[in-house]
């Protein structure tokens, strides 16, 4: 048996497991919010989980999954929003504390290799995972291998661009997918429309206008509202096409589908998918192609980069 652990770095918590690599299983599992988001207090917060989790160290090595964009295979972190970080030698301060065999990826890297080998798409070796959540990120498994491109930055599903000159995303540029689908920007979009005047059922439906959310505006939308209809048709419309065109170029056999706006609101969903089959390539779609949910809920980025240090899948 094969353990690994497997650390979640998000912005919001940190979750560490030991995990059996050949069988998929967490073995003990621990969680702390991140209350200081300097990098050397994370490093440190970090060292602690994986102590708590593997105090033994029976690991053959810890692999991270990190809510932002990495440069190559340096540890380095480019650019976290979610931590305000730029320019962050994080895997050196992770080393530092924990030792040589720890590895960063980018957290949707490590959900889709997990997905790949223990969830919606176990046993398939062409693989698309795309989480719509508060942001909108992929990762791309080829060949049972985990896809990173030549700077560690494939599956930025969510910064390719739908609307030249569109609306302003997290990442500084224009027209992003994410700035039109993702959970905080279809928010922050209704709130601000609603509160310019715009009339809909979903104001009832969630209260009040702050209250507004993907999954009130879902509701609405698959009861008719004329407002919630239009803007779904139009973040369906573009989902759609972005995993259509992205479908087609890949011609992976398995689209696997998360996060949290994803699940919230089975109205997108359904919307979305008729896009995305009116618009990929027939022969791409007709034979061996499916679409599936997570199956691995919260724990898909634990295990997949668990399972991508301990090597066991290369
Ligand atoms: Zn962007």
């Amino acid at each position: 048996m094969t353990l690994a652990v497997g650390v979640d770095l998000g912005g919001t918590n940190i979750r560490a497991a030991l995990i059996d690599v050949e069988g998929g299983r967490e073995t003990g599992d621990v969680k702390a919010p991140v209350q200081n988001k300097n990098p050397e207090a994370v490093a440190d917060l970090v060292a602690k989980l994986v102590a708590e989790v593997d105090p033994d160290k029976k690991r053959v090595g810890v692999g991270v999954g990190f809510a932002g964009m990495l440069r190559g295979w340096t540890g380095v972190v480019v650019n976290s929003p979610n931590f305000g970080w730029r320019e962050v030698p994080l895997r050196a301060l992770l080393r530092d504390r924990i030792g040589e065999r720890t590895e960063l990826y980018n957290d949707l890297n490590a959900i889709a290799f997990g997905e790949a080998k223990y969830g919606g798409a176990k046993n398939i070796a062409d693989v698309l995972c795309v989480y719509v959540g508060t942001g909108v990120g992929g990762g791309l498994v080829l060949d049972g291998k985990l896809y990173i491109g030549s700077t560690h930055l494939a599956g930025e599903i969510g910064h390719t661009k739908v609307v030249p000159n569109g609306r302003l995303c997290g990442c500084g540029q224009r027209g992003c997918l994410e700035a039109y689908v993702s959970g905080v920007h279809l928010q922050a979009r209704a709130q601000e429309e609603l509160h310019a005047g715009k009339q809909s059922s979903v104001i009832a439906l969630a209260k009040s206008i702050d209250n507004v959310h993907a999954g009130f505006l879902d509701q609405a939308a698959s009861a008719g509202d004329a407002y919630a209809s239009e803007l779904w048709n139009e973040a369906s419309g573009l989902l759609g096409l972005v995993l259509a065109n992205a479908v087609t170029l890949i011609n992976p056999q398995r689209l696997v589908m998360g996060g949290g706006v994803w699940q919230g609101a089975p109205e997108l969903k359904r919307r979305t998918l008729d896009v995305m089959r009116s618009l990929a390539n027939k022969p791409s779609i007709d034979s061996g192609f499916s679409v599936s949910d997570t199956l691995l809920g919260d724990s898909a980025g634990r295990l997949g980069a668990a399972a991508l240090v301990s090597g066991v899948f290369s």
